[in-house]
């Protein structure tokens, strides 16, 4: 597609957006994945893709590239599932304190350019604001208080409370019930494919991507949804709607 037809279509996209799907109004409501959308990814691609390989490497005797290779086997096994988000089941199976990994790291969690404008600006127009999570309740506490996003939300929710990952169907169900979630009414954003296929087959209509959820990773383009390059076009609509 031409670069101009895009960004015509984008705009569009964005527009439907915010006007909800009677077009007459903003949505009343929107959730807000964390990891990767919120926040930037690339501490936990830090914390899962290299210390973790690399401690347990230490700790077992194996190689680098031989444990990193190991332990991409064993949590693929669990991908998707509540499980794979679990830093206690985890730090069982490595037999490491991911806790403390976790907070050796923790001056590269930071706030992903153009979020807090957004999230003022759901607040300056009265939108519902929602965090809903895939991240272990002890990880996802630490964040909100390096971060003070916190501050922004209505309600905050880890997936762990419903018993089921954000990419399974009666975690929405659960999540709807509570938060009385209006599918036409509702802006959803996650960076996860998974998680975005799960929101739309649930019902929810207005759905976004993140382009480049780890700033120092690869550019996504998931098929069927458009991935936001940063927020800034959505706060601008949201204020001038
Ligand atoms: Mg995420």
């Amino acid at each position: 597609m031409p670069p101009k037809m895009r960004k015509v279509r984008q705009d569009l996209r964005v527009t439907n957006a915010l006007a909800g799907s009677s077009g007459a109004s903003i949505p009343d409501t929107c959730v807000l994945d964390m990891d990767g959308t919120l926040l930037d990814l690339y501490f936990d691609s830090q914390v899962w893709n290299e210390c973790l390989p690399r401690h347990y490497g230490q700790r077992s005797g194996l190689s680098e590239s031989a444990a990193r290779e190991h332990v991409e086997q064993v949590l693929t096994r669990q991908r998707g599932t509540l499980t794979w988000y679990c830093f206690e089941h985890w730090s069982r199976v490595f037999r490491l304190e991911l806790t403390q990994i976790e907070y050796e790291l923790r001056h590269l969690i930071t706030v992903r350019p153009g979020v807090t404008e957004f999230l003022e600006a759901l607040q300056a127009r009265g939108i519902r604001a929602v965090l809903a999570t895939n991240a272990h309740p002890k990880s996802l506490l630490r964040k909100l208080e390096i971060t003070g996003i916190g501050r922004y939300f209505d309600a905050i929710v880890s997936s762990h409370e419903f018993g089921y990952a954000k990419e399974h169907q009666k975690f929405w169900s659960g999540f709807a019930e509570r938060y009385r979630i209006g599918l036409e009414r509702t802006l959803f954003i996650d960076d996860n494919l998974a998680v975005l296929l799960a929101a739309q087959r649930f019902g929810i209509r207005d759905l976004y991507g993140i382009a480049l959820p780890n700033s120092r990773g690869e550019r996504l383009n998931h098929e069927g949804f458009e991935c936001l390059e940063n927020f800034s076009d959505l706060t601008h609509r949201l204020m001038t709607s």
